[in-house]
């Protein structure tokens, strides 16, 4: 008969240790396997060498060890480099990796598919299959950080949450991805150079703010107007633009930190000169730098970028109220790099 293995990156480091003492060995031996699949990233029992084979056989018997494939690799004339991602149960999901001048970012996928409806997304025409574990998001980023290293000779400097799926929707999961990846004793990231992208749910931007979460937080807003964001991104008729306010309001008192509002002009969407003074308002309400984003057009949707003098607008109007904004030209067009078609919004954080 088979036996049912359980994923072993499935428990926590206080099962991995209580395990070993079951089976009468000492605790820190679990300590020993957390530090191979967390800090390490390895994908085989058999790599563990400060194990005994007895105990490497012990594990093999009772666990595997799910874990990503890249299947595909595209690499753009700029540098980005997009990867198909293979999960065990034969899902794809993408990450881009961009490499620029000072760092090299990450933007990961969090879920496979997407149960929101954004009109401009590609993504949204994928319907939400599954939550992506955190060994899935965990695994992502241990591939572009060894990819880093061997295409621009330097580790990952920044993640982004900006792939495919609405990672507050997979909060937990995300979360405990982030822990393994800024723990010390898993892969030390600095939490400040993570950014959550979210289209904006107030109720777990909330709880973020309780959990205390010390990553960045940005928020695709594309329209300060509730009549216009519900045209262009349908499920804000539920998660309205004042109840976003006040949860954002919230964040900005627990943490103190600043939030990133993303933002595409359309034609004939936003391209007036009331969306202009709605984001101002809004920007001066709420603590925040405004990222102005390159769109990718996408097969499903009849949008189309506005005219580059009412981009300036936009820039100049901000700028003149001292809001502080950047505008980026997109980033692997010619491979697509998608995660969402995003790789432009990657190179604007942060630009320091
Ligand atoms: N669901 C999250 C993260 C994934 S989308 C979110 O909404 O933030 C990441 C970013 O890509 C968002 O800012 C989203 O608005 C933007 N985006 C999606 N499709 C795009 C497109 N075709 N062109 C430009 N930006 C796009």
């Amino acid at each position: 008969m088979e036996v049912f293995k359980k994923d072993i990156r499935a428990i926590s480091k206080d099962d991995l240790e209580r395990f070993f003492i079951h089976h009468g060995a000492p605790a820190f031996k679990g300590a020993q396997v957390y530090q191979w699949l967390w800090q390490k990233g390895v994908h085989q029992f058999e790599l563990m060498t400060n194990l005994s084979k007895t105990h490497r056989a012990l594990l093999e018997a009772n666990f595997t060890i799910n874990h990503i494939q890249i299947d595909r690799q595209q690499r753009s004339a700029d540098g980005t480099l997009k990867n198909a991602v293979k999960l065990h149960d034969n899902f794809i999901v993408e990450s881009v990796l961009i490499p620029t001048a000072k760092r090299t970012t990450a933007c990961v996928s969090s879920q496979v598919g997407c149960s929101l409806d954004c009109t401009f997304c590609a993504t949204a025409a994928l319907k939400r299959m599954r939550n992506l574990n955190p060994d899935e998001i965990y695994d992502q980023v241990v591939a572009m950080n060894r990819q880093s290293q061997l295409y621009y000779e330097h580790p990952l400097s920044n993640i982004v949450f900006m792939g495919m799926g609405e990672p507050l929707m997979n909060y937990a999961n995300v979360l405990s991805a982030i822990d393994k990846i800024t723990d010390p004793k898993g892969l030390a990231m600095s939490p400040k150079r993570i950014t959550l992208s979210t289209s904006g749910v107030p109720k777990m931007i909330r709880k973020m703010a309780d959990d205390k979460v010390r990553f960045k937080l940005a928020v695709s807003l594309h329209s300060a107007r509730q009549e216009v964001r519900e045209k262009i991104m349908p499920f804000a008729k539920s998660f309205t633009l004042e109840d976003l306010e006040e949860a954002l309001l919230y964040w900005y008192a627990q943490t103190k930190s600043e939030l990133t509002f993303e933002y595409v002009v359309w034609k004939g969407i936003n391209d007036q000169k009331e969306d202009i003074q709605a984001l101002v308002k809004w920007c001066k309400r709420i603590p925040s730098k405004v990222n102005i984003i390159q769109y990718n057009p996408i097969d499903t949707a009849q949008m189309e970028q506005a005219d580059q003098s009412v981009l300036q607008d936009y820039l100049n109007s901000l700028a003149s109220q001292k809001i502080k904004v950047t505008y980026r030209r997109s980033r692997g067009v010619d491979i697509d790099a998608a995660c969402g078609q995003l790789a432009n919004k990657i190179e604007s954080k942060g630009n320091g």
